[in-house]
């Protein structure tokens, strides 16, 4: 499926990644050709010297990789970050996947875990990790079950790699970066622990994931310090989810510019949404960065019968509402903020005049007063007080908006901070819905 993926920028170029249920995954490359075995060879290349962890950095930096998993900074700036940390450093992979209609890292992982796999040792052997978890919501069963079956072959190949190429191998607590030569993963490969997660949406939150692997209840951490400085344990952090570290192998082979030249209308790459609701194929989709709802709407197989676009969420629960006239607006990073929106982990889900977009945001709002961690009383009591506000048949817009710009301001984390853009997209966009 890599390869395909790096096909230029056409119609033809997007792919649909998945249409199947969780019990049976399956990829649909457009050409419908089956995907290459995957060999771990951009990662052998490392280890053999013949790419050096400065080259990676490179090649990230050209690539224009940003975290995917919804908060969109840019890759290279983290691992330089968690690089430049005295040691020792941890790893996490998050794979709690929450936000609300994502699910494109649980597809990856279904089809195949190992580019995951590879990306993840790669991004070890760069900013010298020593420990790496992996956490995995509860409800990837079939997930992790993969990952186990995986993780044990892992253990097998890093023992011939270390025969094979015992340089690469030794202490990488300290990197000296005037040195050319370096070990690059620890004696046997670094420690990998697989980890469940219980079901709290909040723990897809990074320092809350963190809190929950160390064993405490799943709480956001106040920030500073971030978690590249101090994450696990205290220790600097490289965090990233599954489909970032599964571009790398990819963007090592063909390049990063090669990789940053498949985006359309100024942005760089390539970008795979989740996308559900009123569309003929809910799916996996992968387009170019930049990409609008109009032409991933199109990708899906156009509308479902009988349906007209009159909504859209942009980016999950948290991403906003947007109206059907936004329809030709990129759906990118940087792209929504001034529609009062953002896409996130990309989860677009499609709504059509026979929905109401105030249902979909009190539906939304209920969801944020469960899954408050209740730390902070904006979120905890806000959330609620949206709620009681939300069921009355007109809404009081400006009690709303207040109550906005305390959760905006007052609250530790993203969940009480993005909990007030479904309802401040209808006071914006649909006020027929909520007016007298
Ligand atoms: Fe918890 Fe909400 Fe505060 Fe985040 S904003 S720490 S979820 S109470």
């Amino acid at each position: 499926v890599g390869q395909r993926q790096m096909a230029p920028a056409t119609d033809e170029a997007v792919v649909a990644c998945a249409r199947s249920g969780p019990s049976t995954p399956r990829a649909l490359p457009a050409s419908g050709a089956p995907p290459q075995p995957h060999d771990y060879a951009q990662l052998e290349r490392l280890l053999a010297g013949e790419l050096t962890p400065a080259a990676v950095l490179r090649e990230l930096q050209a690539s224009d990789l940003r975290g995917l998993g919804g908060a969109g900074f840019p890759a290279w700036r983290k691992w330089a970050t968690v690089a430049g940390q005295p040691g020792p450093r941890e790893g996490v992979v998050n794979i709690d996947e929450g936000e609300v209609g994502t699910f494109k890292d649980w597809h990856l992982l279904a089809h195949d875990p190992r580019p995951a796999l590879e990306g993840m040792l790669i991004a070890a052997a760069v900013v010298g990790v020593q420990r790496l978890w992996i956490y995995v919501r509860d409800e990837y069963h079939d997930v992790r079950a993969l990952l186990r079956d995986e993780l044990a072959a892992l253990q097998a190949r890093l023992a011939a790699w270390q025969q094979r190429y015992p340089a690469a191998f030794g202490d990488t607590t300290a990197i000296d970066p005037g040195r050319a030569q370096r070990p690059l993963l620890p004696p046997g490969g670094p420690v990998i622990e697989l980890r469940r997660g219980a079901g709290a949406y909040i723990c897809g939150e990074e320092s809350a994931l963190i809190e929950s692997l160390e064993g405490k209840r799943g709480l956001p951490r106040l920030r500073p310090p971030i978690t590249a400085v101090q994450g696990v344990f205290g220790r600097p952090t490289l965090a990233h989810n599954v489909e970032t570290l599964w571009w790398l192998p990819t963007l090592l082979r063909d390049g990063g510019a090669a990789w940053a030249t498949a985006g359309v209308r100024g942005r760089h790459g390539w970008r795979r949404y989740s996308v559900s609701g009123r569309v003929q194929r809910p799916g996996c989709y992968l387009l170019p960065a930049g990409s609008t709802l109009r032409e991933l709407i199109d990708a899906a197989g156009g509308m479902a019968d009988g349906h007209r676009l009159y909504a859209f969420l942009p980016g999950g629960a948290s991403g906003g509402i947007l109206p059907a006239s936004l329809a030709d607006v990129p759906l990118d990073f940087d792209t929504l903020a001034e529609h009062g929106a953002f896409v996130g982990s990309m989860a677009v889900v499609v709504l059509s005049e026979a929905d109401r977009a105030r249902d979909a945001a009190l539906s939304l709002l209920r969801f944020f007063e469960h899954e408050s961690c209740g730390q902070c009383t904006p979120c905890r009591a806000g959330t609620r007080q949206a709620v009681a506000l939300m069921q009355q048949p007109v809404w009081d817009g400006a009690r709303l908006d207040d109550l906005a710009q305390a959760m905006r301001d007052a609250s530790i984390c993203g969940l009480g901070q993005a909990a007030p853009n479904p309802f401040g997209s209808v006071l914006r966009y649909f006020p027929h819905e909520v007016s007298p």
